[in-house]
């Protein structure tokens, strides 16, 4: 079965109204419209709007993280239906550095998840083990409980409309990649774990590989069978280097 493949950037908290607007601009130069793959860029909240405005039909736009409430006393943070109101159309959800920084637990990344399906907004799931964990050999068990908070949550059935992204956190912004057989491996293993309770939505929900992905090694870590594309961090802020990655992504 064909999965889409999908190039997602997540800008984390850089960027300035002049550096977005280079930065797009300096993309939206590319000819985006040959490429097959998917692309995705998340800006920091407050200037989600602005990267709609200017976006264009070919690079979609999602937030960082969302709120699992619908509204009220939750100081600094944004619903997903605000984050629809203005057209976005994806949310990270357990990156890791929110897993580590602001202590979030997979059940709440679960009920994030679940806020932004009911409103039809798409999940970017994040998982990824620890350092220490792949360590101490439990990468694939900690990989699967991360996914079990949300299938719990949410049910198999909505894997249909949730992005998958596998990102070992020793990985991520580090320059220490997976080789392309470490991230095959958690991938094929992630696919096999969802097939057992619905083989269909397994072949067909797409997994991004993220932590060090490069212009130079992305067509390596795409070209296994599992890995659907990636969700880039430092490199999706050079217009140059991202455009390569989704080059490589098809
Ligand atoms: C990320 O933060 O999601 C990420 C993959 O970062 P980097 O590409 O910089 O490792």
């Amino acid at each position: 079965m064909s999965r889409r493949s999908i190039v997602a950037g997540n800008w984390k908290m850089n960027g300035s109204p002049d550096s977005i607007k280079q930065l797009m601009d300096a993309l939206l130069e590319h000819n985006l419209a040959d490429l097959k793959c998917d692309i995705i860029v998340c800006p920091p909240a407050l200037f989600v709007e602005r990267v709609l405005g200017v976006a264009g039909n070919r690079v979609a736009v999602g937030a960082q993280n969302v709120n699992e409430n619908d509204k009220g006393a939750f100081t600094g943070e944004i619903s997903a239906q605000m984050l629809k109101s203005i057209g976005c159309k994806y949310a990270i959800v357990g990156h890791s550095e929110r897993r580590q920084l602001f202590a979030e637990t997979s059940e709440q990344v679960a009920l994030k998840a679940s806020a932004l399906l009911e409103l039809g907004l798409t999940p970017i799931l994040c998982v990824g083990e620890t350092l220490e964990q792949r360590e101490g050999g439990e990468t694939l068990s900690v990989v699967k409980s991360q996914i079990d908070a949300v299938v719990n949550q949410c049910g198999i059935k909505a894997f249909e409309r949730i992005v998958i992204a596998y990102e070992p956190v020793w990985a991520i912004g580090t320059g220490k990649t997976a080789s392309p057989q470490q991230a095959q491996e958690v991938h094929s293993a992630i696919r096999m774990d969802l097939a057992k309770q619905d083989k269909s939505i397994a072949e067909g929900v797409s997994i991004l590989y993220g932590g060090s992905v490069k212009a130079d090694n992305a067509a390596e870590l795409f070209s296994e069978a599992d890995i659907d594309g990636g969700l880039i961090g430092g490199a999706s802020l050079i217009a140059e280097d991202f455009y390569q990655i989704c080059r490589a992504a098809g």
